[in-house]
């Protein structure tokens, strides 16, 4: 396992759509294992393969024991989608900023595992906002994109820059 570098914005591979993976060996293993380390270390809660230059559909995320600890996504798709929250959110690639972004409230996902078996997740809440996140970044789409507003946090936060 080892700790891969974060691709910062403006780098243009964040703004790639990531490809399907097909083969799920040893490769893709030590890519989700690296992915998880390099999240721990940062550290965040979600990470896309993107965001450490690999255009592939794999995502890590940890939103905590209460979402259910560390989990890896190949290939995810959203299946449903319900309700709506508005609430802050930042990303690994872009430091300092921060935005409040409207997400649903609920998601419900299939992905498949590290071996190529296909399941289904539905997240609420916090990890709901983790899944949009990160299935965005596989499609090129960062969290400024969507943001109502994006600010620096402990700073400008009230009434900040508006985008
Ligand atoms: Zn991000």
């Amino acid at each position: 396992m080892a700790i891969r570098m974060i691709v910062q914005e403006p780098d243009p591979v964040l703004r790639e759509k990531a490809v399907t993976v097909k083969n799920f060996n040893k490769n893709l293993h030590k890519l989700l294992d690296d992915m998880a380390d390099t999240m721990y270390d940062a550290p965040g809660v979600g990470l896309a393969a993107p965001q450490v230059a690999v255009l592939k559909r794999v995502v890590v995320m940890d939103c905590g024991e209460e979402y259910g600890g560390l989990i890896e996504l190949v290939n995810p798709e959203i299946i449903t989608t319900d309700g709506e929250q508005i609430g802050p959110e930042g990303c690994l690639s872009i430091q300092g900023l921060e935005g409040t972004v409207k997400r649903p409230m609920t998601v419900k996902v299939k992905a498949q595992d590290r071996n190529g078996e296909w399941f289904e997740l539905e997240g609420q809440e916090f990890l709901a906002r983790c899944i949009m996140h990160e299935i965005d970044h596989l499609n090129g789409v960062l969290f400024t994109d969507l943001a109502l507003r994006v600010y620096r946090p402990g700073q400008d936060d009230e009434g900040g820059n508006r985008r």
